[in-house]
């Protein structure tokens, strides 16, 4: 082979590699810590159990601020109290904000308040631990990177009913919140509720209720990132965190994996929860985050 059939074999190759990449997608795949979640679930396993108004749950709280401080994210701590079948309870979500380039605001949010049981100790690994690791670990990195939006990344207390789920026992920090910035006229253009999403066997389906075209950006993104066995084509209805603000007229996206057989049992425990499904789930929302932000552009008609 001559020098020159060798320089033009080079240029094949080289062109063979960009054409691809100049027709599809080209932004980086982006980089998320499963590990570094999983040690933060690991630690609030460690508190025990964590329900509203508990020691634990005000544990759990300081360990998210602290966390957040440690890489250079401040957060602040919203008490109120809300009325339970148990009497009255103190209550705090933490919500730290990330500026972006334009006040607009997308809300990323989990719970981290553990359902209580009468009967045995819940330590909610998976329901509770898993959201709250993914959302302080998406924090850090959405701290690192440029976005358009502003994001406000929210640890809802109270998710988990008292008693029986119903509408006034459940969903206690989401509806504080909601109601708050409903009043104040400062609701965001978009929410996204992670739940549950350390199950080591990660399956989530398509929530119903959740606003379509973000349940699209997000499925494409996990196709793109080769995690369609974990985001799967058909659809469940979830009430959770995300409802009280899709009643105000809020687009949200509920990301959960309710095929969890230790779901409120004791045995919702460390062993059940991975890293690498945290991780799947943080680099599919890191991932679809643009496309949401341009389809909330879009919807609003190209308004800046
Ligand atoms: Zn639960």
């Amino acid at each position: 082979m001559s020098w020159v059939r060798i320089g033009l074999a080079l240029v094949l190759i080289l062109l063979a590699g960009l054409v691809p990449l100049g027709a599809q997608e080209t932004r980086p795949a982006p980089w998320f810590d499963g590990a570094a979640a999983l040690r933060h679930v690991e630690r609030l396993v460690a508190i025990g159990p964590r329900p509203a108004g508990s020691p634990g749950a005000a544990r759990a709280r300081a360990y998210i601020v602290d966390e957040l401080r440690r890489v250079g994210v401040s957060a602040r701590v919203e008490s109120f109290d809300a009325a339970t079948p148990h009497g009255r309870l103190p209550m705090a979500n933490v919500v730290a904000a990330l500026p972006g380039r334009r006040q607009d605001v997308i809300l990323i949010a989990g719970h981290y308040d553990t359902k209580w049981f009468r009967e045995f100790a819940f330590v909610g690994a998976n329901d509770g631990g898993s959201s709250t690791a993914l959302l302080i670990e998406l924090a850090r990195r959405l701290r690192e990177r440029p976005h358009e939006y502003t994001y406000w990344v929210a640890w809802f207390d109270g998710e988990e009913a008292r008693e029986t789920w119903t509408s006034t026992d459940s969903l206690y920090g989401s509806r504080h919140m909601a109601g708050e910035l409903g009043k104040s006229r400062r609701l965001p253009s978009a929410v996204i509720v992670a739940d549950m999403i350390g199950d080591r066997d990660l399956g989530i389906r398509r929530e119903a209720a959740s606003t379509p075209w973000m349940t699209d950006v997000i499925w494409a993104s996990a196709a793109r990132l080769g995690y369609a066995t974990h985001f799967m084509p058909d659809s469940l209805a979830v009430e959770d965190d995300h409802a009280p603000f899709m009643r105000l007229g809020v687009p949200a996206a509920l990301l959960i994996d309710f095929d969890f057989p230790p779901w409120h049992t004791a045995e919702d425990t460390l062993d059940k929860v991975s890293a690498r499904s945290l991780e799947i789930v943080g680099r599919v929302l890191l991932d679809a985050l643009p496309g949401i932000e341009d389809g909330l552009t879009r919807s609003r008609g190209g308004r800046p």
